[in-house]
């Protein structure tokens, strides 16, 4: 199977070394051409567009930031649906919202194509030990076909069925993991600023009802209070608290905690943590 590869961020470049290293062949498109390198490196080839990327290829993913992102290389004469085949796939991968995805689909089919939106759980490490949590919607025959191309990504698969629900599933993610570190940056200020050593809270959290590897891995950092070289980059979960926030809002459904979460991102964006890992929204709580 002839895979296309677009969009060689953080998440992307570690997930096309995956393919490659598996023995796919793989064609590439990044907006910035920095990113070849390290994959032409291990047999990787390049095309010139969106496009041209999907006209050689049987299946298509896209990793990219944003839904805006998403539009800029899927739409136009030179985005991904110019160049889909019938019978060709497309699955994307980044984190958007359930109407990026619609779209998405809907352009899909107009050219005998099918779609999934899968976004992942897990960030640097696991996109480069292929241990991701994949979750999928859409077309059903997509998803039975692109296993063999999944399972080299991550090691838990679902398929949710209607496209929309992954998006759902993946938001649903998102506000937790955010609400959750900004409470661990809150208590270990808290600690802190009662001249205790935040290090003993994270040892008494680890040994209680809340451990958990994300605490374990960014407790260290947030108390070390350095720079926060980005796994997960801090623009990327205020935008998974809005896309969250926007979506209950369809449903009329309050979400207080999540609400809260966004401004603390927000106050941190302003203040230039945006390309900085999430944990940097502690600075924030800090101050
Ligand atoms: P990233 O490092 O910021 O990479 C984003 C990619 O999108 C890059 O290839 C970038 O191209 C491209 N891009 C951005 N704006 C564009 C535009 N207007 N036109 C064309 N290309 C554009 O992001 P990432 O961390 O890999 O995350 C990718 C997606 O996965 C996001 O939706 C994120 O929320 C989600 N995700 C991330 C993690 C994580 O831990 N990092 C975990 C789970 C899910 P350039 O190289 O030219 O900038």
């Amino acid at each position: 199977m002839k895979i296309g590869f677009i969009g060689l961020g953080i998440m992307g470049s570690a997930m096309a070394v995956n393919l490659l290293k598996a023995g796919f062949q793989v064609t590439l498109w990044n907006r910035s051409p920095d990113k070849y390198a390290p994959l032409q490196v291990l047999g990787a080839t390049v095309a010139p567009s969106p496009r041209a990327v999907a006209e050689e290829s049987d299946l298509l993913i896209a990793m990219m930031a944003t839904p805006e992102a998403v539009r800029a290389v899927r739409d136009g004469d030179d985005g991904i649906v110019a160049g889909l085949s019938v019978g060709n796939g497309f699955i994307d991968m980044s984190t958007v919202d359930a109407e990026t995805s619609r779209e998405s689909q809907l352009l899909v089919h107009d050219k005998g194509a099918l779609f999934l939106e899968a976004p992942v759980a897990g960030s640097r490490k696991p996109a480069e030990d292929a241990t991701l949590t994949i979750m999928t919607a859409g077309d059903r025959e997509l998803y039975d076909s692109a296993l063999p191309v999944l399972e080299k990504l991550g090691k838990k698969l679902l398929y949710l069925g209607h496209v929309g629900k992954a998006s759902a599933m993946k938001l649903a993610n998102n506000l937790v993991m955010g609400g959750a570190l900004a409470a661990l940056c809150e208590g270990l200020a808290l600690a802190e600023k009662s001249g205790i050593d935040p290090s003993q809270l994270l040892e008494v959290l680890d040994s209680g009802a809340v451990a958990n590897p994300m605490f374990r891995l960014k407790g260290p950092q947030i108390v070390a209070n350095g720079t926060f070289s980005a796994a997960f980059p801090l623009k990327h979960m205020q935008k998974d608290l809005r896309l969250a926030l926007r979506l209950a809002e369809e449903s009329g459904l309050p979400l207080f905690a999540t609400a809260a979460s966004n401004e603390l991102f927000k106050a941190a964006m302003a203040a230039g943590c945006g390309d900085e890992d999430f944990a940097a929204v502690s600075r924030v709580i800090r101050k």
